[in-house]
């Protein structure tokens, strides 16, 4: 959702951008942003802002908005070497706060119709850990960069600006309900499954928008 006057980098304007949802996608959006731009996240669920605390301090408690928070979960390389381009260091803070590294597939047993797979050495790996873990690893580093912050315990009603010319996110607090505007030059939504995206645009007068179901 693109403002077709983003004014260039070298503009006396400083560019802003408002991320919907701050799950990885979220999270990992604001990071490629900041670079371009002051990034608010919004996002529905209470999120820790205070200093990151110390390796191996508890965790924060699950948050409502993570999907399977407390189940395992598998991060391939191929992920984990994206995540670890944007925020350098991330794998071993994982690892370090309980994740573990499982060589593939020589860490892995598999058993299928025509018997166990043999071990080979390393040629991949994965990261297994809870999406918590993997959460609050992603936004303990996101969340500390100076251009970014986060707006927990808000959500979005809707986009604001017309039809070719978005102007930023209308943004509601979910405890006192108050609804305001938050300017902006690129708005991304990254609410997940529940986007009501297809319902802001069509409020915008906009066609519908192409959507692809996997
Ligand atoms: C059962 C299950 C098992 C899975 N296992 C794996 C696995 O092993 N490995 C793997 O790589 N992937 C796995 N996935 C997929 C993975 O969980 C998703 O790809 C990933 O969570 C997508 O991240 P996201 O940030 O796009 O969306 P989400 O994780 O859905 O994050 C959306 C964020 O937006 C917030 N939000 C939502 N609505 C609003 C709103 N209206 N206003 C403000 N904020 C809002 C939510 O609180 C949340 O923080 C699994 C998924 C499921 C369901």
């Amino acid at each position: 959702m693109t403002n077709r006057r983003v004014p260039r980098a070298s503009s006396a304007h400083s560019p802003a951008a408002v991320v919907l949802g701050g799950g990885l996608t979220g999270m990992l959006a604001a990071a490629v942003l900041a670079d371009h731009a002051e990034v608010q996240i919004v996002e529905r669920d209470l999120l820790a802002t205070a200093p990151p605390p110390a390796p191996r301090s508890p965790l924060p408690a699950p948050r409502k908005g993570l999907l399977q928070a407390q189940h395992a979960h598998l991060l391939w390389s191929g992920g984990a070497r994206t995540v670890e381009s944007l925020l350098p260091g991330i794998t071993q803070r994982w690892l370090a706060a309980g994740a573990r590294r499982i060589p593939l597939p020589t860490g892995l047993v598999s058993l299928t119709a025509a018997g166990w797979l043999r071990r080979w050495p390393e040629m991949q790996y994965l990261i297994a850990c809870s999406p918590d873990l993997l959460d609050w690893g992603v936004r303990r580093q996101v969340l500390a960069h100076p251009r970014i912050r986060v707006l927990s315990g808000t959500e979005p009603v809707g986009l604001s600006g017309s039809a070719d010319h978005v102007t930023g996110a209308e943004v509601r607090d979910t405890a006192t309900r108050d609804v305001r505007q938050l300017d902006a030059d690129l708005v991304i939504d990254a609410t997940g499954r529940g986007s009501a995206a297809a319902a802001w645009w069509d409020a915008l007068g906009l066609p519908p928008v192409p959507e692809e179901h996997v």
